[in-house]
């Protein structure tokens, strides 16, 4: 340990020559769960006093702990929210791990500090959000999105003279999960506003919202959650009306854009986000629709002061950091330590060039229109309504909640596509989530043709 030798030479030459292997695969097999009890055969126990060695360890990686994974970037990986990192950015992610960068502050990582900024910068730009704007990466969008409320409670404390009896903030139940468990971490109460049809808040429904509260109820609120592409539908909030809203109504505006957000890069759908720019804080996570690898989520503050006043951590052994004025991340959310996780997604864009993001995004939004196209075309499926963004939603005609299920246990058991059933207004729906631009149109009829 902590010598290299001849040894660690032969074992970084084997570790890279697999993580090359595994860059290269075009595609990956899809792979899968496996019991555990299967794992404890094939793999036993690896931690021993005295080591089984690098090479055993990472032949029980490929041989058989890699397989019981599913491969996030294969194309036809189209549950949830997939990734589809590119190739810098996964060869850079090897860069920073071997880099040893403390991503905390400016004085231990200046230079990786910079990069991450510019590409923070860059979605800010996106979103219309003053140059002033900044914030850090977290690990992801529940992290970022629990943040933010931070610091949007920090803010409205900060203004008031007195506490109100109880916080709360106003978002739609389609809003994330991450949300409410947000709203449970700080003890805040999540007054709902009711969607429209589509799953979005309106402002008018906002509004009305607000009119019903009582006056102790509207002391208390901090905060409105909008979602820029819900996680089930794609959809978007009205933005604009909302925006107003909480300016005039004295609300810190949240944009939760963890899958969406990428979507202001594609001018298709630019004007969908119209009045983003009023945001206090975004949320938009680079691991799922700007192909970069697990885990990065860009968090941003419109006043970014306010979040570090919130955020700052303070004791002796950190005043040489607090007394310089340097930007250091780790003022910017629950966080101190942290990996410099924005520089994958850094040098990616450095590498290809903002353009080759906007044609990767639109190609995808392009698949998921042919994908609309191809379940109007077939009798046995229909489209739940046309999509947004890249999430198709549809129903298979006659089925019920065990036939999804079982159809797409047998799918991702053949190796043929990882497809979930979720569910909308009671009703049990199929989604295909399309952030890959490897996912083809074809990918897609093949899939719809198994469900015939
Ligand atoms: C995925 C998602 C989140 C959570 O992000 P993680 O990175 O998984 O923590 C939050 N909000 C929305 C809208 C999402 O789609």
């Amino acid at each position: 340990m902590h010598r290299y030798d001849e040894d660690t030479d032969h074992l970084a030459r084997a570790v890279f020559e697999y993580a090359l292997q595994r860059v290269r695969m075009d595609p990956p097999d899809l792979d899968g769960p496996v019991p555990a009890a299967y794992l404890r055969e094939v793999v036993g126990q690896t931690i021993t006093p005295d080591g089984i060695g690098g090479h055993e360890a990472l032949r029980l990686f490929v041989e058989h702990l890699a397989p019981a994974c599913i491969s996030v970037d294969h194309p036809r990986f189209l549950a949830f929210i997939p990734s589809a990192p590119t190739e810098a950015s996964v060869l850079f992610d090897l860069v920073v791990a071997a880099s040893s960068l403390y991503g905390g502050s400016w004085l231990e990582s200046a230079g990786a500090v910079y990069a991450e900024n510019q590409a923070l910068a860059w979605l800010a730009g996106l979103a219309g959000l003053p140059e002033t704007a900044g914030g850090c990466f977290v690990s992801g969008g529940t992290a970022g999105n629990l943040s933010a409320l931070v610091a949007a409670r920090f803010a409205a404390a900060d203004r008031r003279e007195r506490r109100p009896k109880r916080w709360s903030l106003l978002a739609t139940g389609r809003s994330h999960s991450s949300i409410q468990a947000a709203a449970d971490v700080m003890d805040v109460d999540v007054v709902l506003v009711e969607p429209d049809a589509h799953g979005r808040m309106t402002g008018s429904a906002l509004g009305r919202r607000l009119d019903e509260l009582d006056d102790e109820q509207r002391e208390g609120l901090f905060a409105v959650v909008t979602t820029a592409g819900t996680t089930n539908l794609g959809v978007i909030d009205d933005l604009e009306t909302i925006g107003f809203l909480a300016k005039t109504n004295d609300l810190w505006m949240h944009v939760d854009g963890a899958y969406g957000g990428a979507a202001l890069a594609a001018p298709s759908k630019r004007h969908l986000f119209e009045g983003i720019e009023h945001a206090d804080s975004i949320v938009l996570d680079p691991h799922k629709w700007l192909f970069a690898p697990f885990d990065c989520a860009a968090l941003i503050y419109r006043e970014p002061e306010l979040a570090r006043q919130a955020h700052t951590q303070h004791a002796g052994y950190l005043d040489p950091i607090n007394e310089r004025d340097e930007w250091n991340p780790s003022d910017y959310a629950h966080h101190l330590s942290r990996r410099a996780r924005g520089l994958p997604f850094w040098y990616s864009l450095a590498t290809y060039g903002t353009r080759a993001y906007r044609d990767a995004i639109e190609k995808t939004l392009d698949v998921a229109n042919q994908a609309a196209r191809l379940i109007d075309e077939r009798p046995h499926v229909e489209l739940l309504e046309e999509p947004t963004l890249s999430i198709v939603a549809f129903r298979r005609l006659g089925w019920s909640e065990s036939d999804y299920q079982q159809w797409s246990e047998r799918m991702l058991e053949a190796g043929i596509a990882f497809v979930l059933p979720s569910e909308f207004e009671g009703e049990t729906i199929l989604r295909l989530a399309i952030v890959n631009p490897t996912t083809t149109a074809h990918d897609i009829a093949e899939i719809l043709d198994h469900l015939a």
